[in-house]
Parts: C-alpha cells; sequence; structure tokens
C-alpha cells in the first residue's frame, strides 16, 4: 500500500501592527518582519522556514512543505528520501526511493534481486546480462534458452 504524501500549505501573512510579534518556530526570536509565514499551525521568519536537507528557503520554492519524521522538507528532498523509485520487476515490492536499484530498460529491481531468475546466478559490473520475456537471465540460460528456441520443431 501507498502512502499518501503529507503536504502542508505555507501562508504568507503580514505582521498587523497592533498584534503583539509572535515567536518564530525556528529561531524562537520574535518576528518583527513586515512578513511572516504561517505553516504547521506555527510562524516563522520568511529566512527561518528552510528544508533541513538543502537549505532551500521553502517560502520562495513554491507554496507546500513536506514534513516526517519532524524534518521539514522541501518537495526534491521529500520525494528523494521518503518517495518511491517504482516496484521491483523480480518481487514486485515497492523500491523507496533511497535505495540503490537495477535498472534494465523500464524494469527496476532491488540490488538483491537483480540476479538471473533461472538459475539466480547475480550478477557483477559489467557481467552481461539478457532480458527476456520480462526475465533477467544470465548468458548461459539466455543462449540455452535461443538454442532450443532453434531446435524446436517447426508446428506446422
Ligand atoms: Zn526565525
Ligand atoms: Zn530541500
Ligand atoms: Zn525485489
Ligand atoms: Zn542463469
Amino acid at each position: 500500500m501507498q502512502k499518501k504524501e503529507k503536504s502542508f500549505g505555507i501562508q504568507m501573512l503580514s505582521v498587523q501592527p497592533d498584534t503583539k510579534p509572535k515567536g518564530c518556530a525556528g529561531c524562537n526570536r520574535k518576528i518583527k518582519d513586515r512578513y511572516l509565514l504561517k505553516a504547521l499551525d506555527k510562524y516563522w521568519h520568511e529566512d527561518c522556514l528552510k528544508c533541513a536537507c538543502c537549505d532551500c528557503r521553502l517560502g520562495e520554492v513554491g507554496s507546500t512543505l513536506y514534513t516526517k519524521a519532524n524534518l521539514i522538507l522541501c518537495r526534491r528532498d521529500y520525494l528523494r528520501l521518503f518517495g518511491v523509485t517504482g516496484n521491483c520487476a523480480a518481487c514486485s515490492k515497492l523500491i523507496p526511493a533511497f535505495e540503490m536499484v537495477m535498472r534494465a530498460k523500464e524494469n527496476v529491481y532491488h540490488l538483491d534481486c537483480f540476479a538471473c531468475q533461472l538459475c539466480n546466478q547475480r550478477f557483477c559490473v559489467g557481467d552481461k546480462f539478457f532480458l527476456k520475456n520480462n526475465m533477467i537471465l544470465c548468458q548461459t540460460d539466455y543462449e540455452e534458452g535461443l538454442m532450443k528456441e532453434g531446435y524446436a520443431p517447426q508446428v506446422r
């Protein structure tokens, strides 16, 4: 099951001169600027609402931020850390975006799942592998398959 992304809108408010200054959730200082940001039911300096990963100012990037595990993240980092690459073509489970994957054509595989689906041989960098009927095959099994096909009696 894929969970829905959690995203929060960012509001930009102008500070009313007659209300007492709000504390910034980022630096804990009072906000005396003309504008402040409101996100996650807290108030922030424009400079203090930043992505925990890349430090980009979220008030500028767009109007949404993402939170997970007490981190405030921009969309790009959120997807990089918590998004998914896709389903593994071998075991059909989801692959989280931060995991290393093997790719063959449009298919993605867990590193652990990337092996010949007939003899389970794993591949090293530089090894040849073949993709046939959406199955990963080692060279031996691929060539064996070709031979069998080649020698199969022609049905008329
Ligand atoms: Zn601040
Ligand atoms: Zn970021
Ligand atoms: Zn897999
Ligand atoms: Zn094999």
